[in-house]
């Protein structure tokens, strides 16, 4: 990744121009590397937004402005809602509620994903313990993970630690990953999956058949789910590849001995046709939008 400012052009003092190179590098690296970017007034602009963006962040936690919204999973089998996905949001304090859009990708960059994801995790198993002893349906509650949180090497004890404060049993959590974040370093990836479902943690591949979709990597991470990518569903009445697909993923998770789950579910012959293909469960807006903890609650009553 390189990045160049111009001597006389953007300034003329070398500590600046240094800073403009490297923020133009910066730049390259984040549309991916491999690739040259000259510095501009507008990487200038969305430099200085980011950052105040950034520093807004870092206090979000702090001020409250965080909340942890549920959506539903319901088992097709059953007709039950058995789970619920932990979805966070942003109250931002002048652009009202923000969907992760807005912030997990600098939340990444900037490496306060950990802490957000620390956060998250606490809320969700908090949470899903308040509704078992509310005496509501029992509701295993997944949680998002980044792949900084599984390079972080502390990730099991966190897991561990967390379920014991909360008093939720580890079957009632569910943390759900990535193709690409899994791919990232495999065996370290399957080394911890290992310790987690050790733990009696379930675990979902997240996204799937939007990355490689590696089959031989399929069998080897430990596992209990695969969420089909909303991509395919929301095709699927157009799309005769797409129906095609989504009956190859079924087939494919169910000879593995695992459970299927398709996300971004709209329409109610969407889920017929998933119902006919025997998917185990499903999630969307047909169901439910994700919705804050007490409208969550509501759902079950
Ligand atoms: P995801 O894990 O794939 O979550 C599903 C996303 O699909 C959610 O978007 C959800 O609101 C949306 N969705 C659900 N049903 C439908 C539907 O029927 N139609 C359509 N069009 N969309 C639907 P959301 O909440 O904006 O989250 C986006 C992504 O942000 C998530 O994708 C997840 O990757 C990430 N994320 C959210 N919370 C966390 C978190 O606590 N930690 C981390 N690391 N990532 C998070
Ligand atoms: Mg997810
Ligand atoms: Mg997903």
């Amino acid at each position: 990744s390189i990045g160049i400012s111009l001597l006389p052009d953007n300034t003329r003092e070398p500590a600046t121009l240094l800073a403009q190179a490297n923020m133009a590098m910066q730049h390259a690296k984040h549309l991916g590397g491999n690739t040259l970017q000259f510095f501009t007034e507008r990487l200038q602009a969305s430099g200085l937004e980011n950052l105040k963006l950034e520093n807004q962040l870092r206090q979000a936690q702090e001020k409250g402005q965080l909340e942890v919204f549920y959506q539903p999973r319901l088992s097709l089998q059953a007709d039950r809602l058995d789970a619920a996905e932990a979805l966070v949001r942003w109250h931002h304090p002048e652009q009202g509620l923000l969907t992760p859009a807005y912030f997990i990708a600098l939340a990444e960059e900037t490496g306060l994903i950990v802490a957000l994801g620390e956060f998250v995790l606490r809320q969700a198993c908090r949470q899903a313990r308040q509704w078992q002893l509310d005496g509501l349906a029992s509701i295993r509650v997944s949680v998002n993970l980044s792949a900084k949180q599984l390079r972080q090497g502390n990730l099991v004890s966190l897991v561990r630690q967390t379920l014991e404060e909360t008093g939720l049993p580890a079957a009632m959590l569910e943390l759900e990953l990535t193709e690409s974040q899994l791919l990232d370093d495999v065996e370290n990836a399957i080394n911890i999956c290992t310790q987690l479902r050790a733990l009696g943690v379930k675990l979902a591949i997240d996204d799937f058949g939007t990355g490689y979709s590696s089959l031989s990597y399929l069998k080897r991470f430990p596992v209990d789910y695969v969420k089909i990518d909303k991509t395919f569903i929301s095709e699927l009445e157009q799309s005769k590849e797409d129906t095609a697909i989504i009956r190859a993923i079924i087939a494919m998770v169910h000879g593995l001995e695992l459970e299927v789950v398709a996300e971004g579910v709209e329409t109610q012959s969407q889920m017929d046709f998933l119902k006919d293909q025997r998917c185990d469960e499903i999630q969307g807006y047909l169901i439910s939008r994700p919705v804050p903890a007490a409208q969550f609650a509501e759902l079950l009553g």
